[in-house]
């Protein structure tokens, strides 16, 4: 049996970055740990959610499932033959623009950033993930629903010690223009800082830096929504994709400001930035231990400084 979410924390009102309601936040044994110390992580029990995806705009069911230590978080399929798994991890990554896409064999999955980015944040190291479309649920556009999902199922410490994928050397991803880089550093836990400046838009430059706890995760990070500039609707509707968005699943910023929405912080771009980091950096396999410093990335960077925590040449990833 698995529990269905009457969703509350996405349709909360949101008025600042307080945030979260004392229920729903995670217990905090395995967070006051060391994170060398700590013990794989999976979710009590299933549980699912249901919505469409952002980018295709199809109907989609998705449920997690408890799964065994050194399972990893993987995907799966199941409205093709055979439900086939797809492994988040970089070697099934396919390149595709504004979005972390995986694929093995024929199986494919798109904008899987945010329901990784809940996992990985929540330091839930082995769960299934079933879906019965291309996409995960957009929700309103942040990782709230996963989140929720994970807290509503609760969490279940296995035996196995975590994998850790650590930063070993200074690395540096800078993209083609230069106006976009990430530095990784050794350390001796989860960090990330994000700089974020649009230039002459109204989006104003922001910074926002976290240690990646689940407590953290939850109660500054996990609510940042998804963004565009109302120029960039416009460019993605035309070629058929986001048919569905609307200002609420969708942060949209006008040439005077948000578009029928409201912010839940000042930052709110730069956490969101932060999210998809997180997302994106749990496809090294195991729980990132470094200090990561993003200036403007974006998912193909993010993927360039996992493949060289990972040793990987960019040149083994696929494209579409
Ligand atoms: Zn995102």
């Amino acid at each position: 049996m698995i529990a269905r979410l009457a969703s509350s924390l996405a349709k909360r009102e949101w008025t600042s970055a307080s945030r979260i309601p004392r229920a729903f936040q995670p217990t905090r044994s395995s967070e006051s740990a060391s994170m060398s110390s700590r013990r794989q992580r999976t979710i009590a029990r299933p549980v699912l959610i249901e919505g469409f995806g952002l980018f295709g705009g199809a109907d989609v069911r998705m449920s997690l499932l408890p799964a065994e230590p050194h399972t990893g978080l993987v995907f799966e399929r199941v409205d093709l033959p055979g439900r086939p798994s797809i492994p988040a991890r970089i070697e099934y990554l396919v390149t595709q623009p504004r979005r972390t896409v995986l694929q093995k064999g024929s199986a494919r999955v798109e904008m899987v950033e945010h329901v990784l980015a809940a996992l990985a944040g929540m330091w839930i190291d082995n769960c299934r993930i079933q879906l019965d479309a291309l996409e995960p649920p957009i929700g309103d556009g942040s990782s709230l629903e996963s989140v929720e999902a994970i807290l509503h199922a609760g969490v279940a410490e296995q035996a196995a010690l975590k994998v850790q994928v650590p930063v070993s050397a200074s690395l540096v991803a800078t993209s083609p223009n230069e106006r976009g880089s990430i530095q990784a550093e050794p350390a001796s836990n989860w960090t990330i800082r994000y700089d974020l400046d649009y230039g002459d838009t109204v989006i104003r430059p922001q910074s926002f830096t976290a240690t990646i706890t689940p407590e953290e995760f939850v109660r500054e990070i996990a609510f940042a929504r998804t963004f565009v500039l109302e120029s960039e609707v416009a460019m993605l509707k035309a070629r058929g994709f986001g048919q569905r968005a609307t200002p609420q699943n969708l942060l949209v910023f006008g040439q005077n400001g948000i578009v029928e929405n409201r912010m839940r912080a000042a930052d709110e771009c730069a956490r969101h930035k932060l999210l998809d980091c997180i997302g994106d950096f749990a496809l090294c396999g195991g729980c990132p231990v470094g200090h990561f410093h993003a200036i403007q990335s974006g998912h193909h960077l993010n993927h360039g400084i996992v493949e060289q925590m990972l040793q990987k040449r960019p040149s083994q990833r696929r494209s579409a």
